[in-house]
Parts: structure tokens; C-alpha cells; sequence
């Protein structure tokens, strides 16, 4: 699973562009063509990074910027803004609205992927590196294994991507709702219980010489990865 990046931009030729490209490059890529929607959207999920236009239709991508620095679940957001030339002090104002980078319009594509791949080895080393470790947990994103205290651990492919996205977002709460959207795919209907089920299937695999459970069940919310298991077993 590659980092998800949303384009918000409303030129569609450059949409398709970035479309393509950042596909190319093993992103999970999500565009949106007006600054509304993209408030609306980011209200829903947050991606690993988000590429903005500047000159929007709805919403400005400073406003828009400004608008997700003030809320703290996009407070961190890597953001990288586009603009156009002849915009230069509204560059400088752009990094103070809070952009992490900006481009200056036309830019070259293999230059906006380097400063997305740049970007996210600072904000996001996680969704980058081969291999993931959490406490006696390791895996290998290249060689698609996992292991617990180097006994290797057969996982079913929904259960290797849950337990490969609990370990990007180490100790943060999802409900069932956002596993699913972040796991299965927003586009497929798949009932709730459904996460309950992989879950037990996962934890079974994890603990079968019965270790310490990882996951912890988060009542009314969801599941995480126990951050005191990690501390626990260093
Ligand atoms: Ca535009």
C-alpha cells in the first residue's frame, strides 16, 4: 500500500498528469477539482500528503491551507502548493499560510515527484521504509513476510494489509468505518463485522504461541496497535 496523496487541482490536463504519474510511482492517488470539495474530503480522510493548487474553484488553496492548519487532525499534513509564476510574494505568504513546499507552475513532473518523495521521507519515513517492526513484529514490504520473534508468521492478504496498515499509524485509534476505507477500498460495501472477523484472524496468527495480543480493542472506537506493547517488549 503506498502512500495516499490527494491532488487538488482544477486544470484537467495537469490533473490527469499528476494522475498518471504519482500512480506510476505506487501512490494511492486521489484527485479533486474544487477547494470545497477537497475541505469536504479532507474532513472525511486525511491522506499522507496533499498537492494544492493555489488558484481554486469553491475554495483558495490558501484559504484552504489555512483551514487545515487550524484543525488538528490535518494540523501536520505534508502540503505541497502550486503556483503560478508571477506569484512570488504570494509564494512567500503561501509558506507562511503553512505549506511544507511549494512548485512554481509549469514545473517539471520527475521534479514534483522528487519533492513529493522528499516530503514524505521527512513527515512519513514509515510509508517509505521495506520494513515495518513494532515491538518482536517485523515486516518485510519487499519480500511480503512477517514474522514474530523471527518465527514467520502466514498471513491471508487481507490480514497482511491490516496489520501492514496498524503498523504505518503505530498506536493511533481507527474505527471500523476507517479500517475499512483505508484497507478494503471506500468503494466497496462491506459490512462492519467484517473488520471484527480479520481482526480475530489476525490476532489468532500474531499470538499463536500465545504472546502478548498487539492489537488493542479501543471500546466504542476501534482498534490500535498497543503503543505499550511496543515499549514493552524493547
Ligand atoms: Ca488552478
Amino acid at each position: 500500500m503506498g502512500a495516499r496523496i490527494l491532488v487538488v487541482e482544477d486544470e484537467e490536463a495537469l490533473t490527469t498528469l499528476l494522475r498518471y504519474n504519482l500512480d506510476a510511482e505506487g501512490y494511492d492517488v486521489e484527485t479533486v477539482g474544487r477547494g470545497d470539495d477537497a475541505d469536504t474530503r479532507l474532513k472525511e480522510r486525511v491522506p499522507d500528503l496533499v498537492v494544492l493548487d493555489w488558484m481554486l474553484p469553491g475554495l483558495s488553496g490558501i484559504e484552504l491551507c489555512r483551514r487545515l492548519r487550524a484543525r488538528p487532525e490535518t494540523k501536520q499534513l505534508p502540503i505541497i502548493m502550486l503556483t503560478a509564476r508571477g506569484e512570488e510574494s504570494e509564494r512567500v505568504r503561501g509558506l507562511a499560510t503553512g505549506a511544507d513546499d511549494y512548485i512554481v507552475k509549469p514545473f517539471s513532473v520527475p521534479e514534483l515527484l522528487a519533492r513529493v518523495k522528499g516530503l514524505l521521507r521527512r513527515t512519513s519515513p514509515e510509508r517509505l521504509a521495506t520494513i515495518l517492526t513494532f515491538g518482536d513484529i517485523e515486516l518485510d514490504r519487499e519480500k511480503r513476510r512477517v514474522a514474530r520473534s523471527s518465527r514467520p508468521i502466514d498471513l491471508g492478504p487481507t490480514e497482511y494489509r491490516l496489520l501492514e496498515f496498524f503498523l504505518e499509524h503505530p498506536g493511533r485509534v481507527f474505527s471500523r468505518e476507517q479500517l475499512l476505507d483505508s484497507v478494503w477500498g471506500r468503494d466497496i460495501y462491506i459490512d462492519e463485522r467484517t473488520v471484527d472477523v480479520h481482526i480475530g484472524r489476525l490476532r489468532k496468527l500474531l499470538n499463536l504461541d500465545g504472546e502478548q495480543d498487539p492489537i488493542r480493542t479501543v471500546r466504542g472506537a476501534g482498534y490500535a496497535l498497543d503503543d505499550r506493547f511496543d515499549k514493552a517488549a524493547e
